[in-house]
């Protein structure tokens, strides 16, 4: 294996997404001056997928990495660095993310109100890919593999696909679920320690989730994670319960508090923190003036650690952080630009 040093991604060089546009892309990075998410295939509808030709696609796009210059979508993106890097053709990162149909509908849910997408959006059967990838030994053992939606344990191929993935032996597996239906292939994922689910579940009550999710399972996701946390065997901070902060609806430390007490009482170690999306695009060049919800962010750290949670900050808590100059790295795509 010849390896280099130049600057790339992991996603440009092994990285593979299923969008909910049918359209099979690198990357869903927009968060740089380039555009990202270059486009491998469009119209994609589950069939004929020519492997030779992705590569070869991809591989014009890496050449250009090689010779110091950049590729033009990837200009200015932060998840550019400096590594060694080998010449060779396979997927070690693929996002799964061409479902859009869900269970709930959350308030700040983007997809529920696209109609656009949802009058174009052709489902697909993904086995008969992922089968392909796994026989062709295209698909790396520890790829890191995300799947999210739209509610992807909906549809009737997910328990073949993720058990596929299981026997398979890819075990950086991370599904985001909306956590209504019990799967019995996440448990088992969980048990084997080979998988990681995050649901938001956004309340510590059932009146605040039903305000958000405007579906009347609270009792059921809140049962699901318990038996969730207690199919974990080994690693068990494989479960994350998130909160989304949504301003006007749930921002207030008493729901916060009952949120991360049921997460401890559920046997959950993990949790996690964000702000609702729509929110922070509509006050992008004013989130210096918001300082509740950075206190908010503090109060929710500061009673992670009473009920011994392990709190990550997912990508909108981490720009309030960094507003408020706490150095936190911000990941994901969804973001625009920040102004100062
Ligand atoms: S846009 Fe960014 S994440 Fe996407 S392939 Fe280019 S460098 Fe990687
Ligand atoms: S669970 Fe996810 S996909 Fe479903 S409505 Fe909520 S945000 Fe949208």
């Amino acid at each position: 294996m010849i390896t280099n040093k130049f600057l790339s991604c992991d996603w440009l060089e092994h990285g593979i997404i299923f969008d909910h546009e049918n359209i099979i892309r690198v990357c869903c990075s927009q968060c740089n001056e380039g555009g990202g998410r270059p486009v491998l295939r469009g119209q994609f509808y589950g069939k004929d997928l020519d492997w030779h030709r992705i590569f070869e696609q991809k591989r014009e796009m890496r050449k250009v990495q090689r010779t110091g210059e950049v590729y033009h979508q990837c200009k200015g993106c932060i998840l550019l660095h400096e590594d060694e890097w080998d010449d060779e053709d396979y997927i070690n990162r693929l996002l799964l993310t061409h479902w859009i149909n869900c269970n709930c509908k959350c308030i700040y849910c983007p997809a529920i109100s696209d109609e656009y997408l949802k009058q174009h959006n052709k489902h697909y059967n993904i086995v008969p890919v992922l089968e392909d990838m796994c026989n062709q030994g295209i698909l790396k053992k520890n790829a890191y593999i995300s799947i999210a939606g739209g509610e992807s344990t909906i549809y009737p191929e997910f328990e073949d696909m993720l058990h596929l993935l299981l026997d398979y032996g890819c075990d950086n597996i991370l599904v985001n679920s909306s956590g209504i239906k019990y799967s019995p292939a996440i448990a088992k994922g969980l048990k084997e320690g080979k998988l990681q689910l995050t649901v938001s579940i956004d309340a510590g009550t059932k009146n605040t989730y039903e305000k958000i999710k405007l579906v009347p399972t609270y009792e059921k996701v809140s049962e699901n994670l318990s038996m969730y946390a207690a199919a974990q065997e080994t690693d068990k901070d494989r479960v994350c319960s998130k909160f989304i902060i949504v301003p006007g609806v749930n921002d207030n430390e008493e729901e916060i508090e009952n949120w991360l007490i049921n997460t401890h009482q559920s046997g959950i170690k993990h949790a996690s923190i964000d702000i609702d999306l729509r929110w922070v695009q509509k006050n992008l060049n004013s989130l210096k003036d918001h300082r509740r919800l950075y206190e908010l962010i503090l109060f929710t750290q500061k009673t992670a650690d009473r009920e011994s949670l392990y709190l990550r900050y997912d990508e909108r808590a981490s720009i309030m952080r960094k507003i408020y100059n706490v150095n936190t790295a911000v990941f994901g795509g969804t973001i625009q630009k920040i102004k100062d």
